[in-house]
């Protein structure tokens, strides 16, 4: 038997509960994993939470991230002992996840824990961590760089924002954050922002262009945010499109696109392919010292997961959540 969080649905409607299951509950797939940690992520908010969108079935293990040792691997691709991250593919969503003491899933999903790493540090950094780096990926690939001006960091205090902000700072840019949380000014300094905004001191969009001010934008806020963010961009800037905290559509016009050759990225870390993921973890453990990390990290128990789940909504959690699962 194992211990799981699971989501469950009957006539007096979704709820979480914590369950002892045996092997036998465990989805299709050829590697057993023994999880030892998983992560708090926005999306994980909405599946404890009972928010439509995130699972697709019930009863369900939420926990889009984990990282643990291979018990057994019948593709051969890992041996019992290997250590092993896994974010997105579904699990959490389509597939049970993370908040539980086992895991079956697709070998070819995992990557490797990149050495020098400990488990604590890869969900510390979590699908957050993982999805900020992915747009620091993208920014570099589309030619942003510290030379071209400050660069803008939405939802600067949540769990991508953070990251985001202490990787952009590693890279050597000038970090303007912004945050609706003024308490934490003092905090994204200590991550490396050199500047600190308010939501508000955006620009308001009021019109299709503003003032240019970025070289480069990471949102995770969507909505009127990301729109004003794109009509700051300096001409030839991109703006990588991470997440809807503040809302999913995107009030914006065409005008920063073909007057100022303005670049809107999408990113997706579900999907994200293995050569990519491979780089990206090398590219954290290289940049994102545990240390560092440490500043930006929270521990809790799988126990506190449901409790977490309103806070992260409610806007309320700072940086990063790791939980522990097995230890
Ligand atoms: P998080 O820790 O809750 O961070 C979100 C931050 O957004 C909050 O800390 C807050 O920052 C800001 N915010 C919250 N509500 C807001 C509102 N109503 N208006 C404006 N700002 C608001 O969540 P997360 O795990 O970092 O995820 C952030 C977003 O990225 C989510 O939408 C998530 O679904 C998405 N995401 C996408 C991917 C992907 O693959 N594309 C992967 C991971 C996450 P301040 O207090 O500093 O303002």
């Amino acid at each position: 038997f194992f211990r799981a969080l699971r989501m469950v649905k009957d006539e007096a409607g979704i709820r979480a509960e914590f369950q002892d299951l045996p092997l036998s509950a465990l989805p299709e797939g050829d590697t057993l994993v023994q999880v030892q940690y998983s992560s708090l992520n926005y999306k994980d908010g909405l599946a404890v939470s009972g928010k439509p969108g995130v699972l697709r079935g019930y009863p369900m293990t939420p926990g889009i991230d984990l990282v643990g040792k291979v018990i057994s691997c019948e593709s051969g691709q890992w041996q019992p002992g290997d250590a092993v991250i896994l974010t997105g593919w579904g699990i959490g969503e389509r597939t049970d996840g993370g908040y539980a003491g086992l895991a079956r899933v697709r070998s070819e999903w995992l990557v490797p824990l990149p050495p020098p790493s400990t488990p604590q540090w890869a969900m510390s950094v979590g699908t957050a961590g993982f999805t900020a780096m992915l747009a620091v990926l993208a920014l570099e690939d589309h030619c942003v760089t510290p030379d071209r001006g400050e660069v803008l960091v939405t939802g600067a205090a949540g769990g991508v924002g953070s990251v985001a902000v202490a990787l952009l700072a590693a890279a050597g840019f000038t970090v303007t954050a912004s945050t609706g949380r003024p308490a934490e000014a003092d905090y994204l300094r200590s991550l490396g922002a050199a500047n600190v905004i308010g939501r508000e001191d955006l620009p308001a969009l009021k019109r299709p262009l503003e003032k240019e001010r970025w070289g480069g934008v990471i949102d995770s806020v969507g909505g009127a945010t990301l729109a004003g963010a794109i009509a700051s961009t300096r001409t030839h800037g991109a703006v990588a499109a991470c997440g809807l905290a503040g809302g999913s559509d995107l009030p914006t016009s065409v005008f920063p696109f073909i007057l100022r050759g303005v670049m809107l990225i999408g990113i997706d870390s579900v999907t994200c392919p293995m050569h990519r993921r491979q780089a990206a973890w090398e590219r954290l453990a290289r940049d994102l010292p545990a240390e560092q990390l440490q500043a930006m990290t929270q521990i809790h128990p799988l126990e506190d997961v449901p409790a977490l789940a309103q806070q992260i909504l409610a806007g309320q959690v700072r940086g990063r959540v790791v939980i522990e699962v097995g230890g």
